[in-house]
C-alpha cells in the first residue's frame, strides 16, 4: 500500500505490521513449548446424517490457550508450526488425543461413529505416518474404520506419489480419507480416480449463500453429483441455516457439519451435548 511506502520507495512498518512480526515470532518461539506445557487442547465438532438425522462422526479441531495471547486461532498458528516441522509431534498428539477421546465416548455408550483428523502437509510426507496411526489405533483399541483424515486438494498436489502412497496404505488399513475444503483447491479432478477417498467435504465459501446464489448452488450441486458417481459420500462443512440444509436434503448431500447443529466443543461440553441427544447410556453414568 502507497501509505506504507517511504519517499525512496522503500517500504516502512506500520506499528501494526512491526506489531505482527512480533507476535509471530514469539508465536514461533512458544509453539517449541506448547506441546509440553500442555497449552493445545482440542474442539470437537459434530457431524450428522442430513437423512436421518444421526450423529455420524465428529471433526477434531485444534485450539492452542497461550498464556498471554488467550486463545488462538488455527488459521494463525498452523502454519508456523508447518514451517518449523513442529506441526508433525503436534499432529500426532491431536490424533492420539482425538482417539482417546472417541475411545472414552464409546465406552460411556456411543455407538460407533468416526474422528475426523486434519493432516498437513509434513505428516503426509513423513515415512513414518502410517506407523504412527496404527500404533494409536493399537493403543486405544478402535477400529480403523472410525479414523478419518482430512487432507486437501493442493496438499495432495505438493508431492502426488509420496502422499497417494502414504494414503492408499492407510485406506488398505482401513483408516477412512476424507478430502477437505473441496472446490477451492488448484487440481485436476482426475486425482480422484487415483485416490483412495472415502468422503469429499463442500468448502464453507459454497455452502454460504446457497441457496440464494444461482453459482454457489450450481456448484454444490455439481459437487454432490460428482462425488456420487464416484462412489464418495458428501459432507457440507459450515452449515448455518436451515434454508442452506434444505437444499443439501433435497440435493442428497450425506452429511453435514456446522453451526446450525453445534459449534465445536470443548470435550465437557460435547459430553453434555451427547447426553442431551440420548447418545450414551445413562444407567452407566448414574
Ligand atoms: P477446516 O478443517 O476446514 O475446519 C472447519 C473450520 O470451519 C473450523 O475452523 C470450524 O470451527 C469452522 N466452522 C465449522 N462450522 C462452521 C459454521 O457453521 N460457520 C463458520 N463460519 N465456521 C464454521 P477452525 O477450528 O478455526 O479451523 C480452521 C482450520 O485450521 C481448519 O479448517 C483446518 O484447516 C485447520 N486445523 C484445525 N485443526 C487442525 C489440526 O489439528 N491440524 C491441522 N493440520 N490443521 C488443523
Ligand atoms: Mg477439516
Ligand atoms: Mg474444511
Ligand atoms: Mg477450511
Amino acid at each position: 500500500q502507497a501509505k506504507q511506502m517511504g519517499r525512496n520507495g522503500y517500504c516502512f512498518f506500520t506499528p501494526e505490521l512491526q506489531g505482527m512480526t512480533a507476535r509471530t515470532l514469539k508465536l514461533e518461539t512458544d509453539i517449541q513449548r506448547a506441546l509440553d506445557h500442555d497449552e493445545f487442547l482440542l474442539h470437537y465438532q459434530p457431524q450428522v446424517c442430513i437423512a436421518t438425522g444421526r450423529l455420524s462422526g465428529f471433526e477434531a479441531l485444534l485450539r492452542w490457550q497461550h498464556p498471554e495471547f488467550g486463545m488462538i486461532s488455527p488459521a494463525e498458528f498452523i502454519p508456523i508450526a508447518e514451517r518449523s516441522g513442529q506441526i508433525v509431534r503436534i499432529g500426532e498428539w491431536v490424533a492420539r488425543t482425538a482417539a482417546i477421546r472417541l475411545r472414552g465416548w464409546l465406552d460411556a455408550g456411543l455407538e460407533p461413529v468416526k474422528m475426523a483428523v486434519n493432516l498437513s502437509v509434513p505428516q503426509l510426507q513423513q515415512a513414518r505416518l502410517f506407523e504412527t496411526m496404527e500404533t494409536i489405533l493399537d493403543e486405544t483399541g478402535l477400529a480403523p474404520e472410525l479414523l478419518e483424515l482430512e487432507v486437501t486438494e493442493s496438499m495432495l498436489m505438493e508431492d502426488p506419489e509420496k502422499s497417494v502412497a502414504a494414503l492408499r496404505r492407510l485406506s488398505q488399513y482401513g483408516v477412512k480419507v476424507a478430502i477437505d475444503d473441496f472446490g477451492t483447491g488448484y487440481s485436476s479432478l482426475a486425482y480422484l480416480k487415483r485416490l483412495p477417498v472415502n468422503y469429499l467435504k463442500i468448502d464453507r465459501e459454497f455452502i454460504r449463500d446457497i441457496p440464494a446464489d444461482p453459482d454457489d448452488a450450481t456448484i454444490a450441486r455439481s459437487i454432490i453429483s460428482l462425488g456420487h458417481s464416484l462412489g464418495l459420500q458428501i459432507i457440507a462443512e459450515g452449515v448455518e441455516t436451515q434454508a442452506q440444509l434444505e437444499f443439501l436434503r433435497v440435493e442428497g448431500c450425506d452429511h453435514m457439519q456446522g453451526f446450525l447443529f453445534s459449534r465445536p466443543l470443548p470435550e465437557a461440553e460435547m459430553f453434555d451435548l451427547l447426553v442431551g441427544m440420548g447418545c450414551l447410556k445413562q444407567d452407566d453414568a448414574g
